[in-house]
């Protein structure tokens, strides 16, 4: 009988066919499997969205500078600004602010977290968004907004990269250069290049022999597909055949606006995304206006970090007084099932054995439900059954959308499924898969962003601190930091990472929400006391990595699908396994946590001289 006729699953069944999934997927070169774009791909890295504008190199002072202007160059800006730091220049390589908002402009881009705890600074604008899961023009727009808002345009330098950073110790400053000439200093760095902002491409060989256009999706060329982010009709591609390379979250936003205009299109699937309902509306003022209390943003923050995540889910269950679902979506469903099941234990039973079954009861009935929504909706048994997902529902990120698997029942869009296995080869005419050659007209690339441990690479530079030594000499046997953000020999350097912190993946915006509000009362601190310099003690860094490390629940790569998530399925070396570290009671405690450390105005671990 199948799932659906009976919502009832053998989990041995389920257990074997993970397992075999994995062992499928599983390849010797994990991570290195992907192709970094260099040399001749670099010009996928080119940006297609704004030219460059000639200017002249700077070498001026400020007082901050932050590195990255996505979200969180944005929020730490605006929280400094509003801590009275006028003095503040955000560099960004792409041009404009937004960060990922600003390259992502793939047909069909959309926020996958609600927007009313996705989008930063809501009450700060005054801006209510227009949709529960706002279009990425929309939050492109915001980040606009929050740049003219908190006047963070004056002093920006955009199309730059950093290509250096070096503590003068003499002046107590840092000097930052860049690929455009400048150099300039600034009493304190803030480092937030986000967690996937480099595009990487699948290593697959031929990829440079294609004779048709191809592209990455954080680069998608309208010139060529015709239409535009906003939408209009991609009417260029009504004679093209299309092939996409992926079937992550970013092509099952893109796949079904493709599907509606390419003459055919091949979709290449390796390993199939769960796809949830994502049951998208437009917002009501009047009722925006019943929630939007002071403080609201913030208590919504908390509601979603309390569904969305498993753990806090579960630790919500022995709360006096638990918080209430606000944003009740696909995401917050896993939360409430598991509260509703954990729950019904009776407390003297709720053993970790008892609370681990019921987990994986919660995760495989989830699991089993999406698995029945394919089969809903695809018409083609044979299509449905190749886009069901056979992992646990956090093994992926999961995905969430109302017109991907119906797009497949259109008769121009093909699925095809390499059991695993990948595309085999890129020839001049187009994509081999499982022995067979597709000829298209258009490959594009939704094959993700590098993830790495390797901030270096990952940052195009390393920073060189107050003894001499690179961040990555002084971090060789792994990250070393106070609460993720404070490296000793670093003085004044704040990175807004997501590791040895909360390292909250749901809504990553909510980690920069809490890290700036700390950053921004640390330098008020400094500048107020007429410190030069603000470094974590060896000591506080010390105690901090042995709290996190003595009580570490690290993610296992065991029955998980190989992916960005678990390393490719690789299991990380002792150096890795730092950048895991998180704060052992999970996101909600380390916001707390940090709130009480920065109103305390003792600032314990730091010091300022
Ligand atoms: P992903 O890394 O999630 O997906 C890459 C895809 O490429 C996977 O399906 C992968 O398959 C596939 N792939 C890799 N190599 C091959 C190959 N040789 N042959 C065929 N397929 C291959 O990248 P995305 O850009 O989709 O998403 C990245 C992240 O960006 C998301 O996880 C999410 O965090 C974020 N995002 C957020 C959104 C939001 O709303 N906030 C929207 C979109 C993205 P396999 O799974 O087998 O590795």
């Amino acid at each position: 009988m199948s799932s659906r006729a009976t919502g009832n699953l053998d989990k041995d069944i389920v257990r074997r066919r993970y397992a075999e999934e994995r062992a499928k997927r599983l390849r010797v070169d994990g991570p290195d499997q992907y192709l970094r774009l260099t040399g001749a791909l670099e010009s996928y890295l080119d940006d297609p969205h704004m030219p460059v504008t000639p200017r002249e190199p700077v070498t001026d002072h400020v007082t901050f500078a932050f590195i990255g202007g996505g979200f969180a160059g944005l929020m730490v800006g605006a929280r400094l600004k509003e801590a009275g730091i006028d003095d503040v220049r955000i560099v960004d390589k792409a041009g404009d602010f937004g960060g990922t908002w600003y390259w992502n402009r793939y047909p069909g881009a959309m926020c996958d977290s609600a927007s009313l705890v996705y989008l930063p600074l809501l009450e700060e604008t005054g801006y209510m968004p227009t949709e529960k899961y706002a279009h990425g023009p929309e939050i492109f727009a915001h980040c606009q907004r929050i740049g003219r808002q908190f006047d963070l345009y004056e002093k920006a330098l955009f199309h730059t990269k950093v290509t250096s950073l070096v503590w003068e110790d003499d002046h107590s400053r840092w000097r930052i250069g860049t690929d455009r000439g400048d150099s300039f200093t600034a009493q304190f760095v803030g480092m937030g290049t986000g967690p996937l902002h480099v595009p990487k491409l699948p290593g697959i060989p031929g990829i440079e022999e294609f004779e048709g256009r191809s592209f990455h999706t954080s680069r998608w060329d309208y010139d060529y597909t015709g239409g535009d982010a906003a939408g209009s009709p991609l009417h260029k591609l009504a004679d093209k055949r299309v092939a996409v390379i992926g079937t992550g979250a970013t092509a099952i936003q893109a796949v079904p606006e493709l599907s509606k205009w390419c003459k055919d299109l091949f979709v290449f699937q390796r390993t199939p995304s769960s796809v949830d309902v994502r049951n998208n509306g437009s917002i009501d003022p009047e009722w925006f206006a019943t929630i939007a209390s002071p403080g609201w943003q913030e208590r919504w923050l908390e509601s979603f970090a309390s569904y969305a995540n498993p753990r806090e889910a579960l630790s919500g269950i022995s709360a006096a007084s638990p918080l209430k679902d606000m944003v009740q979506d696909s995401w917050t469903d896993t939360g409430r099932r598991l509260r509703s099941v954990v729950g019904g234990i009776p407390p003297h039973e709720r053993t970790p054995e008892r609370v681990q079954a019921a987990y994986e009861d919660c995760d495989y009935a989830k699991m089993a439900e999406i698995r029945a929504r394919v089969e809903a909706v695809v018409d083609d048994v044979e299509t449905a059954r190749k886009l069901q997902a056979w992992y646990r529902y956090f093994c992926k990120r999961p995905c969430f959308h109302d017109e991907y698997l119906q797009a497949f029942n259109r008769p121009n869009t093909h699925l095809v499924d390499t059991d695993g296995q990948g595309v085999g080869r890129i020839t001049p005419r187009g994509v081999v898969a499982c022995g067979r050659e597709y000829e298209v007209d258009c490959i594009v690339y939704a094959s993700g962003f590098v993830v790495s441990v390797d901030f270096k690479s990952l940052l195009g530079f390393d920073a060189v601190g107050s003894a001499g030594m690179s961040l990555s000499e002084s971090w060789a046997k792994g990250m070393r930091t106070l609460h993720g953000m404070y490296a000793h020999g670093f003085p004044n350097l704040f990175a807004v990472w997501l590791a040895q912190g909360a390292s909250q993946r749901s809504n990553v915006p909510h980690n920069y929400a809490e890290m700036s509000k700390a950053i921004a009362a640390v330098v008020r601190k400094a500048v107020d006391g007429g410190a030069r310099r603000v470094e974590a003690s060896a000591a506080g860094v010390d105690e901090w990595i042995e709290f996190l490390a003595a009580n570490a629940q690290m993610a296992s790569v065991d029955d998980c699908t190989p992916g960005y998530t678990n390393n490719e399925g690789r299991e990380p070396d002792a150096a890795e396994r730092m950048a895991y570290l998180t704060y052992p009671t999970g996101a909600l405690d380390y916001f707390r946590f940090l709130d009480e450390w920065r109103r305390s105005g003792e600032f314990v671990g730091l010091e300022f001289g």
